[in-house]
């Protein structure tokens, strides 16, 4: 029988998201409630001119370009406290926002743009040489880049954030309302079980009942608290925007609970633990290798980072010895999520009081999440036996875009998303994810199809064959990409040709691609008879190396 949650149903409103955010009866905090605040510039945004922003920017994308229902807007950017504005005013356009990772190369961002049809794009400054020749590459003409953030350079044809949000004050334009369950709020790119990245497209209904049903897990004596001032929890967020972790879990949550959002560009560990120390955080959402950080780098010693009450660790598997080396050094309990791009994210928390009680489980199921664990077979396992997770609930994408073979192989005509992700549960309802059968390998919380790069690698003259597997790295608590290569006729198979395959690979790459695992030659790639990569079989060589 499958599982489901033990949480009560919590009622998930038939809105679009602008309505649920900007035109809610119940909000527990002023208008004025700060909400994102940017501890470099100090520059903020209260609720009230998050909306007003968003409207004001949804206005212009519509008298500039005519924005339509459906229309994609791509974002090119670490995390910036304009982008929540921008996100809701494109959906205020009837927009869908499509986030791209600002470390992507000018080929990796084209691709994006190019499969997501994007019609606009915004990014920051230091990204426009990038956004420019990527935008070039598939025809968006250059006065559709938008630039965020505080510089700006009045020689290029960009346009100013500002200058759009400026237009509005001559348009009589109204907000174009969405079907929930049908229309599209976000196309995240997702590699899935396996292959190319693809977008995973995430209806309005998808993130509203995500937003209620992650608040309903975090409900209990110790959840945090928004409040009507700025005495509520406080988080810090350095988990990039661009991901579904930081999207869904952050921007969101933050504007719906009136969380005071202190918003990074990026991670840095000595601006963590200051702002923790100056703006008296309270709650961080992290991924493990900054858990492993926070227990054991010396600069974390200088501060104090006693106003932390809770951790909540993603994205990667967390070792029981990180959550008790933290707890042994800061006295900060971490617990654990678990999800996907394509469940919006958030399919199972540790409830607070648990974090203890059952350490490295990824937590039971929230709200209408029904599970089960498969075997290889198709049949359901029995509570306590190692299986494929399968989820259904609210929350799990409607598709991928395009690509309705792609979709068929990840949902089940009743509605189970085939996560890709091995574990087990326990008598009492507690999850574990031990391995993956999906070929996905995961650096620092960031997606690394080995598709993708092994694409790359077997254009290079000198490989013949080429297997891309994650190795896990203790030392940095994460994955790292590794070659396995079969070189071709005369090249050697010594540390010089190893590093100069590498140097090759990652001048293509996104930094988090890189192949920080290193090369390995070997006379063959073991596969099975259909040509499939028997990536098992290289993961057992590389734990034997
Ligand atoms: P993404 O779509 O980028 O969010 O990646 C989702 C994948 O991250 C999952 O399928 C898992 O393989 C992995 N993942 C997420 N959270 C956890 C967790 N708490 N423990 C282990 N793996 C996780």
């Amino acid at each position: 029988m499958p599982t489901e949650s033990q949480y009560p149903n919590v009622p998930i409103p038939d809105i679009d998201l602008w309505a649920f955010l900007f035109e809610r009866k119940d909000k527990p905090f002023p208008d004025n409630k700060v909400i994102y605040l940017d501890p470099y510039t100090n520059r903020s945004y209260t609720y009230a001119d998050v909306k007003s922003t968003a409207i004001e920017f949804g206005m212009g994308l519509k008298a500039l370009w005519d924005w339509k229902k459906g229309d994609v807007l791509a974002l090119y950017s670490p995390n910036c406290i304009d982008t929540p504005a921008i996100t809701w005013g494109c959906h205020w356009a009837g927009g869908v926002l499509s986030p791209a990772n600002p470390g992507y190369t000018v080929d990796e961002l084209a691709f994006q743009l190019k499969d997501c049809g994007a019609k606009a794009l915004v990014t920051q400054m230091p990204y426009i040489e990038n956004a420019r020749l990527a935008a070039k590459k598939v025809g968006i003409p250059e006065d559709r880049i938008i630039v965020m953030g505080d510089q700006r350079d009045p020689a290029l044809k960009v346009k100013h954030f500002t200058s759009i949000r400026n237009l509005s004050k001559s348009s009589r334009y109204r907000r174009t309302k969405m079907e929930p369950s049908e229309d599209l709020a976000f196309l995240v790119y997702s590699s899935g079980t396996t292959g190319h990245p693809k977008g995973v497209m995430l209806t309005h209904r998808n993130i509203v009942s995500n937003t209620l049903m992650i608040k309903a897990g975090e409900a209990g004596k110790l959840s945090w608290e928004g409040g009507p001032t700025g005495d509520g929890d406080r988080i810090l967020a350095f988990l990039p925007f661009f991901h579904i972790y930081g999207l869904t879990c952050l921007i969101h949550q933050a504007i719906y609970s009136g969380l005071r959002l202190i918003v990074m560009p990026r991670f840095d560990l000595e601006h963590f633990c200051r702002f923790v120390q100056e703006l008296k955080v309270t709650f961080a959402y992290v991924v493990p290798p900054v858990v492993l950080l926070l227990s054991k780098h010396p600069i974390v010693e200088k501060y104090d980072l006693s106003t932390l009450r809770m951790l909540n660790s993603g994205a990667a598997p967390l070792t029981k010895e990180l959550v008790e080396a933290l707890y042994a050094r800061l006295k900060v309990p971490v617990k654990q999520g678990y999800g996907l791009s394509e469940t919006s994210p958030t399919t199972h928390t540790q409830p607070w009081e648990d974090w203890q009680r059952k350490v490295g489980s990824v937590g039971t199921l929230l709200p209408y999440q029904t599970a089960k664990y498969m075997s290889e077979d198709g049949q359901e396992v029995p509570v306590g036996q190692v299986g494929e997770l399968w989820i259904k609930g609210p929350n799990v994408f409607k598709g991928y875009w395009n690509n309705p073979e792609g979709t068929a192989h990840a949902k089940t005509e009743d509605g189970y998303f085939k996560t890709g992700d091995v574990g087990y549960q326990d008598e009492d309802g507690h999850f574990y994810i031990t391995d993956r059968v999906k070929e996905l390998i995961k650096y620092k919380g960031f997606q690394v199809p080995p598709a993708e790069l092994e694409g790359i690698l077997v254009s290079h003259p000198n490989i013949n064959d080429v297997a891309v597997i994650g190795v896990y790295d203790k030392e940095q608590a994460t994955e790292l990409p590794r070659a396995y290569v079969v070189p071709a006729g005369g090249l050697g198979k010594g540390e010089r040709e190893a590093a100069e395959i590498c140097e090759w690979l990652n001048s293509r790459v996104a930094n988090h691609k890189k192949l920080r695992g290193g090369v390995r030659f070997v006379d063959e790639i073991p596969k099975s008879v259909s040509g499939k990569i028997l990536r098992r079989v290289l993961k057992t060589k590389a734990l034997e190396e």
